[in-house]
């Protein structure tokens, strides 16, 4: 009889167990899948009606800055823009590419290296202000003859208070997120930015003359964690904007729902 009871006690403790266990897993997964989709929304509702330009520096026969591996620029500006392109569609953006692999979008029949990447770059600027788009981020990879040089930077058009705050806010989420860099967002004139009638800046994700930041900046993982610090600091620009706020009120609950169910599209480049 002793036997018996102690065995039905443990069975009672065994089945208590369980039930508490089953519960508790379901109480984790419920708040997960609530935390998520709230998440979700509140990243959704900031950039549901924006078009972003996600411009992967370099390509086809212009690779680039060479980094210390031998590896090309354009392979990591294209690795990290993907995935930038794909954060940004989750979060409800339509994101426009102005490549998608290793080409450049001058002619075949453009002759001379200096007229081919005046024709690259105009097309690239072209194509963002002939979308309306509400951003123009280009990515790019920093090189200079010190290899102790490191940090991403961001930068943007002198005269234009937009992409100033944008290069900003982009500066802050790398600097925290990747905190491997002690750089300032600066204004320099380059032909892209002069040339985007939006708010638009370059970011040297980091320098691949240093050795440390060249293998981190081939390692997917690291990739992603550049992207997703872009698309933090996107974020950050359009959470300040007063004016966008009264603007975001007024998007309806259904347009949010829709962006939700179908999360961003990708118009290919063309
Ligand atoms: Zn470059």
């Amino acid at each position: 009889m002793a036997v018996i009871g102690a065995f039905r006690i443990k069975k009672r403790y065994i089945l208590g167990l369980t039930v508490f266990g089953i519960l508790a897993f379901q109480i984790v997964q419920t708040a997960l899948v609530w935390w998520g989709e709230k998440n979700i929304t509140a990243m959704s509702y900031v950039l549901a009606n924006k078009i972003i330009v996600v411009d992967p520096g370099h390509g086809g026969r212009d690779p680039g800055k060479i980094g210390v591996s031998g590896v090309a620029e354009k392979e990591i500006n294209l690795e990290v823009s993907k995935r930038l392109a794909t954060v940004l569609g989750q979060m409800g953006a339509t994101v426009i590419m102005t490549r998608e692999e290793d080409i450049d979008l001058s002619d075949n029949s453009t002759t001379g290296w200096k007229s081919k990447k005046q024709q690259d770059l105009t097309r690239r600027t072209e194509l963002a202000n002939g979308k309306n788009a509400d951003l123009f981020i280009s990515v790019h990879c920093n090189a200079y003859t010190s290899p102790r040089e490191h940090g991403a930077q961001v930068f943007s058009q002198p005269g234009s208070e937009d992409s100033k705050r944008l290069a900003e806010c982009i500066q802050s989420e790398m600097t925290g997120i990747l905190k491997n860099t002690t750089r300032k967002a600066k204004q320099v004139d380059y032909f892209a930015l002069r040339k985007t009638k939006m708010p638009a800046t370059i970011v040297e994700i980091g320098f691949i003359t240093n050795h440390k930041e060249e293998e981190m900046l081939r390692d997917s993982l690291y990739q992603s964690k550049v992207a997703w610090s872009i698309a933090a600091g996107i974020i950050k620009y359009y959470s300040d904007t007063p004016k966008d706020q009264e603007e975001l009120d007024e998007v309806s609950k259904e347009m949010i729902k829709t962006f939700q169910q179908q999360p961003g599209h990708f118009i290919p480049a063309p």
